[in-house]
C-alpha cells in the first residue's frame, strides 16, 4: 500500500524528500553498530546503456566489492506498480528508492562484512545525492571515485535496441521507454553528475572504448587507493 501512496505523491509532483537527514536517521543505520573502519565505495554513473552494470560486475568480481544496482533491486521487488513505472522508463520516487536501497544494504550487512561497495545507478539526481552523502556519513562509507561513463545518444540507442532482443527487460524493448529514460537522464541525472564534476575523485571515461579498456582504467585507479 505504501508504494501506491508514494506513486500517488509522485503524480502530485512531490518528488523530493523534505528532510533527507531525518529520512536517513530513521532508516539509514545499515547494521546498527558503529563502523570504526571506513568502507570505500565508488559510484558508476552515466546514461542508460553506457555499460555501468557490465563494468560493475567485472569490478566486483575482480576486487570482491559488493555490487549494488538499484535497477536490479527494484526489478527484484516483484511489485507490480514498480514494474509498471520501470517499464515506462521513468525514475522512481526518491524516497521509495532510498528505502529499498537502505533495506537491501541492511540485509546484506547482517550477513557479510563488505570490503567495499560499487554503486551502479545510484544516486541519480540531486536529492538522491544528498541522501547518498548522508548514508555514507552515517555508515562511515568513503566515496573514493565517481566514474562517469559517457557515450553519445546514438550509440546508447543502438546498444539498448540490441540488448532488448535478449535482456528480457521490458524497458529495453520500446523506443518510447528509451526516450523517457534519456529524458530523465538529461533532466535529472546529468545535473547531479555535473555537480560532482569538480570533485578530485571524478573521472570521466568515454564509453566508446572497449569493455576491457574501461575496466582496466577503473582497476588502475582503484589500485591507487
Ligand atoms: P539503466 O542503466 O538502463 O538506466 P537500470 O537497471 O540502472 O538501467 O535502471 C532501470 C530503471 O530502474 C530506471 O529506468 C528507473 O525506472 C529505475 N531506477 C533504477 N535506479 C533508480 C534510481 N536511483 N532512482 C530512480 N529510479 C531508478
Amino acid at each position: 500500500m505504501w508504494i501506491l501512496k508514494y506513486i500517488m505523491e509522485k503524480k502530485n509532483k512531490v518528488k523530493t524528500i523534505a528532510n533527507f537527514k531525518e529520512f536517513v536517521k530513521e532508516f539509514g543505520d545499515i547494521d546498527g553498530k558503529e563502523n570504526l573502519e571506513e568502507i570505500p565505495c565508488i559510484i558508476l554513473a552515466g546514461p542508460p546503456g553506457c555499460g555501468k552494470g557490465t563494468q560493475a560486475k567485472i569490478i566486483s568480481k575482480g576486487i570482491r566489492w559488493k555490487h549494488i544496482s538499484t535497477g536490479d533491486i527494484l526489478r527484484d521487488s516483484g511489485d507490480k506498480d514498480i514494474k509498471k513505472m520501470m517499464k515506462s522508463g521513468e525514475l522512481l520516487p526518491d524516497d521509495l528508492v532510498g528505502k529499498e536501497l537502505i533495506s537491501y544494504l541492511k540485509e546484506y550487512s547482517k550477513h557479510h562484512d563488505p570490503k567495499g561497495f560499487i554503486f551502479d545507478g545510484y544516486p541519480r539526481n540531486l536529492a538522491q545525492r544528498d541522501i547518498f552523502e548522508e548514508i555514507c556519513r552515517v555508515n562511515n562509507l568513503k566515496l573514493v571515485y565517481v566514474f562517469f561513463l559517457n557515450a553519445p545518444e546514438s550509440l546508447l540507442r543502438k546498444r539498448i535496441e540490441d540488448r532488448g532482443k535478449t535482456s528480457g527487460r521490458s524497458d529495453d524493448k520500446s523506443e518510447k521507454a528509451f526516450n523517457k529514460r534519456m529524458e530523465e537522464y538529461n533532466e535529472q541525472t546529468l545535473p547531479m553528475i555535473e555537480s560532482m564534476r569538480n570533485g578530485s575523485n571524478f573521472i570521466e571515461i568515454s564509453s566508446n572504448r572497449s569493455l576491457e579498456e574501461i575496466s582496466s582504467l577503473i582497476f588502475k585507479k582503484l589500485d591507487e587507493i
